[in-house]
């Protein structure tokens, strides 16, 4: 089966400008035209979304912007958000929802994550849905449950139409950032469960096609692993996509790796 295979790179709330500019330009300059099977997602802070979108476009037939945050309103007086007619005129095609740090940090609950998901959609981006359980969960082992739980809150009141712009991540909150990365046979049982989840609401043809990312922990010395299980389409990448070469090296290895 074979679906688009994603390596994302979030930023978070890290480099400077020129630090931004810098990355970027490394990583553009040694992947470019090396790619066939895998596009790449940079999701910088907003404030450099123009400038990094802008040095993407010569690489779009595998270089995409991608935004951390979306508001669910279109506009309005809402003090320091960023809304998605925003986002997509400064040429973002793909925006973050759902991550841990926002549902733990911001209070987003699943029910404003749905109503995200529907304004990020409705102005054509595409979404990079983020699921995952917390430690005691995992240690409960109703870690399928509960991640079913989430998908069942934010996206599946969604038409099977949508599905063409979601993509969805897992990323066990004990795995974020703390480098107890999830075992390649847990991450691909989970991914297996989600997929599952999909096809139970949607038919197996819809969930065949949407790619599925790890995310928590991964580099490159675990990417191989992770991205050779049959239902792992690529990472969502926190940590190693702040260092150019470490990103350049999850990016190959998903671009090489035989399934
Ligand atoms: C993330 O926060 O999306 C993430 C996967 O972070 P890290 O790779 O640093 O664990």
């Amino acid at each position: 089966m074979s679906r688009a295979r994603i390596v994302a790179g979030n930023w978070k709330m890290n480099k400077t400008f020129l630090e931004a500019l810098h990355l970027t330009n490394e990583i553009t300059s040694s992947l470019d035209k090396t790619l066939k099977n895998t596009q790449v997602v940079i999701a910088p802070p907003f404030v450099y979304q123009h400038t990094i979108g802008s040095m993407l476009k010569e690489f779009k037939t595998w270089a995409h912007l991608g935004a951390q945050n979306c508001h669910q309103a279109e506009k309005g007086a809402y003090t320091g958000e960023i809304s998605a007619d925003m986002l997509t005129s400064v040429g973002t095609e793909y925006v973050i929802l759902g991550h841990s740090e926002r549902r733990q940090q911001a209070n987003e609950t699943a029910q404003l994550l749905a109503k995200k998901v529907d304004t990020v959609l409705s102005k054509g981006m595409k979404v990079i849905f983020c699921c995952g359980e917390p430690l005691d969960i995992r240690q409960a082992q109703t870690h399928n449950a509960y991640v079913a739980q989430q998908l069942n809150d934010s996206l599946f009141h969604l038409e099977a139409a949508a599905y063409e712009n979601i993509i969805i991540a897992y990323e066990p909150i004990w795995a974020i950032g703390t480098g107890m990365t999830a075992t390649p046979e847990q991450a691909q049982d989970m991914h297996a469960n989600i997929r599952t989840l999909l096809a139970e609401k949607y038919g197996q043809a819809l969930a065949n096609k949407i790619s599925i990312l790890y995310g928590g922990s991964c580099n490159a010395t675990n990417a191989k692993s992770l991205f050779s299980q049959p239902d792992i389409d690529g990472g969502l990448i926190g940590g190693a996509a702040l260092v150019a070469q470490e990103f350049i090296n999850i990016i190959k290895t998903c671009e090489q790796v035989v399934k």
